[in-house]
């Protein structure tokens, strides 16, 4: 039985996929995958997002500049943002927050555009996707302080590619968030990261490859690509003790209740690719 997927976070808008997205596109819909989200990382890629998730049923985009990218979110470029936000399939606005892993912007910068982008998104009526790492106290301090402020409609948002401890995925789902679980689940030294998924009630789950990035056993080391969500999915089964056709079926359900789709839009979505 062929399972139903979806993948909250990929980044199709992106050059390693220049030579054979539709074929790529394809494969996800031979896997189950009937709807996926490409998200923005800077004014280029989300441009290029959107542009996607118009051409081909099934696929949504989210726009946003990303913390690597901090310092190029002017006045101009949250305002061409803004209008971007405004297509009818951009269904959140990410990825935003903070890297202090890689620590490629100064932090007041990125805390600068992480503010002003959940500001825009209250605005625009959109839940965040937000990245963080090895910044779960300011990421916290700033989501508590906005969106806590409670502006937002149904939920704030997805804390995307989660790879924090049971401790925080309890904390941020205080804050309304949705857990999202990438290829890094499937890694053996994951083990803190499994309990966090178990740690997650049923309603907030969801799965994302972030493609090109993080594939998962058995593809790790390659190329990723929204097919390989199902061995997401599979894991999260797995350290969840649940049936993986249930579980799919649930983070599906999830993910259309995040990104609030129609249901004509979803049964479109059955001709991805
Ligand atoms: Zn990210
Ligand atoms: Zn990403």
């Amino acid at each position: 039985m062929t399972l139903r997927l979806f993948d909250t976070h990929c980044h199709l808008n992106m050059d390693e996929f220049a030579d054979d997205r539709p074929a790529v596109l394809t494969r996800a819909r031979r896997a189950g995958v009937q709807g996926l989200v490409v998200v923005g990382f800077d004014l280029a890629s989300s441009r290029a997002a959107v542009a996607l998730a118009e051409s081909f049923d099934g696929v949504f985009a989210a726009v946003g500049v990303h913390p690597h990218d901090a310092p190029s979110l002017t006045a101009a470029a949250l305002q061409e943002l803004k209008s971007l936000a405004r297509s009818p399939r951009v269904v959140a606005w990410g990825e935003i927050g903070l890297d202090y892993y890689r620590d490629r912007s100064p932090r007041d910068e990125q805390r600068r555009a992480f503010q002003l982008q959940i500001a825009a998104a209250q605005a625009e009526g959109l839940p965040v996707i937000v990245h963080s790492r090895d910044a779960a106290e300011d990421t916290w301090a700033v989501l508590a302080e906005t969106v806590g402020a409670g502006a937002v409609g149904p939920s704030p948002g997805i804390m995307h590619c989660f790879s924090y401890d049971a401790g925080w995925a309890e904390r941020f789902l205080s804050l309304g968030f949705y857990l999202s679980f990438a290829g890094n689940i499937t890694f053996p030294s994951a083990g803190a990261l499994r309990n966090a998924a178990r740690a997650v009630p049923g309603d907030r789950l969801l799965s994302e490859t972030d493609a090109p990035y993080l594939a998962p056993v058995p593809h790790r080391g390659h190329r990723n690509e929204p097919a390989y969500v199902e061995f997401v999915v599979r894991q999260l089964a797995l350290a969840r003790g649940t049936d993986v056709e249930s579980q799919a079926a649930q983070v599906f359900e999830n993910a259309v209740a995040v990104f609030r789709l129609q249901k004509s839009a979803m049964a479109r979505a059955g001709d991805l690719g």
